[in-house]
């Protein structure tokens, strides 16, 4: 059986980034831009005042104090948007409104605060000192400097600064459609009631929200019979997906046919079983160059398999570099046994305290035990070799939310 490791660096090698689509900047948070984008003009494009007030030939304003203030005259009155029609002569000043263009002559502005109008004439209290109140051309960006790396995962500040550039559309990696099927006898329809023996196919919703987490477009395929047959055809309706996603029937039951119909309809087989649990029966492979993950059934299974192996897949195929869940050291506030030959995914509520992180399990670590995952924010991994955890001592724990980055508390 093969180890997480393994399986992921087999996994990854099967995916690459899919292709770009130019789309407006509105639509593009959280996307990853496919190009370089380089300033195509200065920002600002002209210097322009910093302040309301009075544009100035600094010079002229010398020696100015409160008790010693000195007069210009004023000129022209300068909104922003206006550009200047005359030049600031010696003795002269326009009134001048945050980000107009300094008019032609003049090297400094006076704060309006620093100031007082008389009719056509202002009176000076302060001294400028050159270039005071003075945003200059090119200051926040230079034209022909690279702004947004190619690669990178847009946020509202580059989308604000791809506006700025007048760059309405650009080109992004595209989003993977993701055919989602679950398989079972036993599972009946969301809207359905279930009668004895049935249960309400659950798996199909966690993923759909996990594969929305990543970015990603679920196709939702409903239920699968157990039967060879069925699996087939469902299969071949989810070959226009960028990726298929069964749960259930890759385990060793009598009913459970994923993987033998995965490798009787034309295809790889890459892998079936990885060392972990829960997670144990997992197929991963391709049907007609469709690459496929057979999930296991068992609701914790589904979603911690996919969170190992489909996230980082799914993330790949949008561009991204960064795929892998974020870690943090927690101590571990009590002590839990397991069984050495496969890694543990434990469920569990981390949280921040002032002496660093702290993890508890959820409890019941079965793998139907679905409430484990609504209850975690985290997972505790331990080791192939390990089978304690001591009360007190250090683990790692696998960030499944962004719940320790936000508080109820403001945190200054
Ligand atoms: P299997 O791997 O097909 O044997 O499924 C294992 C167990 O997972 C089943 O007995 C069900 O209880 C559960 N299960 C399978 N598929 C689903 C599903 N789509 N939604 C909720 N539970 C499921
Ligand atoms: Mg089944």
């Amino acid at each position: 059986m093969i180890s997480v490791e393994e399986a992921l660096e087999t996994i990854l090698a099967n995916f690459r980034p899919l292709g770009l689509e130019k789309i407006n900047i509105l639509d593009t948070r959280g996307r990853v831009i496919g190009e370089d984008i380089f300033a195509p003009r200065n920002i600002p494009s002209a210097n322009n005042s910093a302040m309301d007030g009075y544009a100035v030939r600094y010079a002229d304003t010398k020696g100015a104090t409160k008790d010693n203030p000195l007069k210009l005259r004023i000129i022209e009155d300068i909104p922003a948007g206006k550009v200047a029609l005359k030049k600031i002569k010696k003795g002269e000043a326009a009134r001048i409104m945050t980000g107009a263009v300094i008019p032609e002559g003049a090297d400094a502005v006076v704060r309006q605060e620093d100031s007082l109008k008389e009719g056509r004439t202002v009176v000076i209290y302060i001294a400028a000192g050159k270039a005071d109140n003075i945003r200059f051309a090119g200051e926040d960006v230079r034209k022909g400097e690279l702004v947004v790396k190619k690669g990178s995962a847009l946020r509202p500040a580059d989308i604000g600064m791809l506006a700025a550039l007048g760059k309405a559309f650009v080109s992004v990696y595209q989003k993977p459609r993701v055919a989602i099927m679950s398989t079972g006898d036993e599972l009946v329809d969301i809207e359905t009631e279930p009668p004895a023996g049935k249960i309400v196919n659950s798996n199909s919703y966690s993923l759909a929200a996990q594969v929305l987490e990543c970015g990603a477009i679920p196709v939702m395929l409903g239920i699968s019979k157990d039967k060879k047959t069925d699996l087939q055809e469902t299969f071949k309706t989810a070959l226009h997906a960028d990726l298929i996603i069964s749960s259930g029937g890759v385990s060793v039951g009598d009913f459970d046919f994923v993987k033998n119909v995965m490798g009787e309809i034309g295809n790889a087989m890459h892998f079936w079983q990885v060392a972990m649990r829960p997670g144990k029966p997992l197929a991963f492979g391709s049907i007609e160059g469709v690459p496929l993950f057979g999930l296991p059934g068992n609701p914790v299974s589904a979603m911690v398999s996919f969170e190992q192996f489909v996230r980082p897949s799914l993330l790949k195929m949008q561009g991204h570099t960064k795929i892998f869940r974020q870690t943090v050291k927690a101590i571990c506030n009590e002590d839990f046994k397991k069984q050495a030959g496969f890694r543990h995914f434990i469920r569990a509520v981390v949280k921040r305290e002032k002496s660093g992180y702290v993890a508890a399990t959820t409890g019941d670590q079965g793998s139907g035990i679905l409430k484990s995952m609504v209850t975690a924010n985290g997972l505790i991994v331990m080791g192939e070799n390990e089978t304690a955890i001591k009360k007190g001592t250090e683990v790692t724990v696998q960030l499944l939310d962004d719940s320790l980055s936000c508080s109820e508390s403001l945190q200054l």
